[in-house]
């Protein structure tokens, strides 16, 4: 006789279904597990028998079936199969089984049989909740409970296995409320803090039309400061760009401290160190995970000290970000757009030209040349200038400022942007309408191709901000004085 039960692995930030097959055996093998590698059979084994063991079940004679087989080592099947043994061994309730059967099963148990967190439960519980598994049911670790319940799937969860085996589950009675609006929040960072006008001007344009933005300016000057501002600044995330986020940092295993937390629902602010490995910034691995470039989906991706960062890891993610995902061996992707953003130094001494740079012309012609690496990244730049200690009397004016009206504002304009003829609002695509004098002055300044483009795009922004569908030579002067390169 034999019984089958559903799990999942995870594979990047995706859910793949699993069937979990145990069947009496009369030879003398004990619990025999096949499907998985010889590392994860190992350990499976030992976690489950030992957790059977605190329940008083033993396994037996038994042969497990892992189909289709899974590589690397998920060690949230451990759940299912154990549940599988004891339902062999008519150690449930035909009643469990009946609100059991069809439901998804994840965890990994401890030795003393309590069940411990997996990453991957939402993407599992989308999965579920699509039905995929027939009654859209899932059972999850007490951990993770919070976080799958934010899916349609009908969730249940357990601290043990006992729990599991005897009930009663937990089951969702309602939704997790989210937090409130991450802009008013007491902690948020306000863009009315940033003194600039022309840096607070690029982050609204960088924000309203998703441009990638480079902030060059002195050590000290503030580029990470603005930089920070500009998650708060972009449109309100939608409920499903909430799940998306939830689901990437789940699957990375990020949500485990939080799990009883309902999600923040901010958007993603990530700043790798110029040291990331390809594989951090952009993902992969054995057990492939989400890198920061998909950490930063929906969010803000932001390299300080841009040119610090290796060539051939720019290259890669420049790849990334044209196609808006990484795709990892076989067919499994994982979505990378975030907006960026990045800050370097006006040259190699970091004074830049009015501080008195000390560097020679040499070093400065070097210095500029490695800037051809990262520059092709960028749609616009804005020179941060640098304020001196009490240099400058700032006083924030929070009704002009304030990262909730300027949010307000970005969100009108992409309206604009939305709606323009051509195309819905795809980064790169679609030439906008345009005036004969801002062509012209387009044209005087002989950009190539790609800049043109760029250019066109934040023209675009810039006269959606202005409430306008055409532009303007007014507008392309203003794109054209955020332009990458002179
Ligand atoms: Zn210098």
């Amino acid at each position: 006789m034999s019984v089958a039960v559903h799990s999942a692995v995870l594979v990047g930030i995706e859910s793949r279904p699993v069937t979990i097959m145990a069947e009496s055996n009369l030879g003398p093998g004990g619990l025999k597990i096949t499907g998985l590698s010889d590392v994860a059979t190992r350990e499976a084994r030992v976690r489950v028998k030992s957790a059977l063991a605190q329940c008083d079940i033993e396994a037996g004679n038994v042969d497990v079936i892992v189909t289709p087989e899974v590589t690397g080592n998920p060690s949230g099947l451990d759940l299912a199969i154990a549940l599988a043994i004891t339902a062999l061994r008519h150690k449930a309730g035909e009643e469990f089984w009946q609100q059991r059967r069809d439901a998804i099963i994840v965890g990994e148990l401890a030795f003393d049989g309590r069940v411990h967190p997996v990453r991957g439960t939402v993407a599992h519980a989308r999965a579920a909740g699509k039905g995929a598994t027939g009654r859209g049911q899932i059972v999850v670790p007490k951990a993770n409970h919070t976080d799958a319940s934010m899916t349609e799937a009908e969730v249940f969860s357990c601290d043990t296995l006992d729990q599991a085996i005897n009930g009663p589950l937990w089951k969702t009675l309602a939704k997790p409320g989210k937090y409130g609006d991450p802009v008013n929040a007491p902690d948020a960072l306000d863009l009315a803090d940033i003194a600039s006008p022309s840096v607070r001007r690029a982050l609204e344009i960088a924000a309203a039309g998703q441009h990638p933005l480079l902030l060059v300016g002195p050590p000290g000057s503030g580029k990470t400061q603005a930089a920070r501002r500009l998650a708060g600044i972009l449109p309100r995330m939608t409920d499903a760009e909430d799940l998306d986020v939830l689901t990437i940092h789940d699957a990375a295993g990020l949500r485990g401290g939080n799990a009883y937390k309902p999600p923040s629902m901010q958007r993603p602010f990530r700043a790798p160190h110029h040291t990331v490995s390809e594989i951090g910034l952009l993902g992969g691995g054995d057990n492939p995970r989400p890198g920061e470039v998909t950490l930063a989906h929906h969010g803000v991706l932001f390299l300080d000290e841009v040119h610090e960062f290796r060539k051939s890891v720019l290259e890669s993610l420049g790849r990334v970000l044209s196609e808006g995902k990484v795709t990892l061996r076989r067919t499994a992707t994982m979505p990378a757009a975030p907006l960026l953003v990045g800050s370097t130094n006006p040259c190699e001494c970091g004074l830049g030209p009015d501080r008195g740079c000390t560097c020679t012309p040499e070093r400065l012609k070097s210095y500029r040349d490695r800037a051809v690496a990262y520059e092709s990244l960028f749609a616009m730049r804005v020179e941060v200038p640098y304020v001196p200690v009490g240099g400058v009397a700032w006083s924030p004016d929070p009704e002009a400022y304030s990262s909730s009206k300027v949010r307000a504002r970005v969100e009108a304009a992409r309206a604009i942007i939305a709606r323009s003829p051509g195309a819905p609002f795809v980064l790169g695509r679609s030439i906008p309408t345009i005036t004969p004098e801002a062509q012209r002055l387009l044209d005087t300044k002989a950009l190539p191709f790609p800049m043109i483009r760029d250019v066109n795009l934040v023209a675009r922004t810039v006269a959606a901000l202005d409430d306008k569908d055409r532009i303007t030579e007014v507008h392309m002067a203003e794109a054209l004085s955020f332009r990458v390169r002179p």
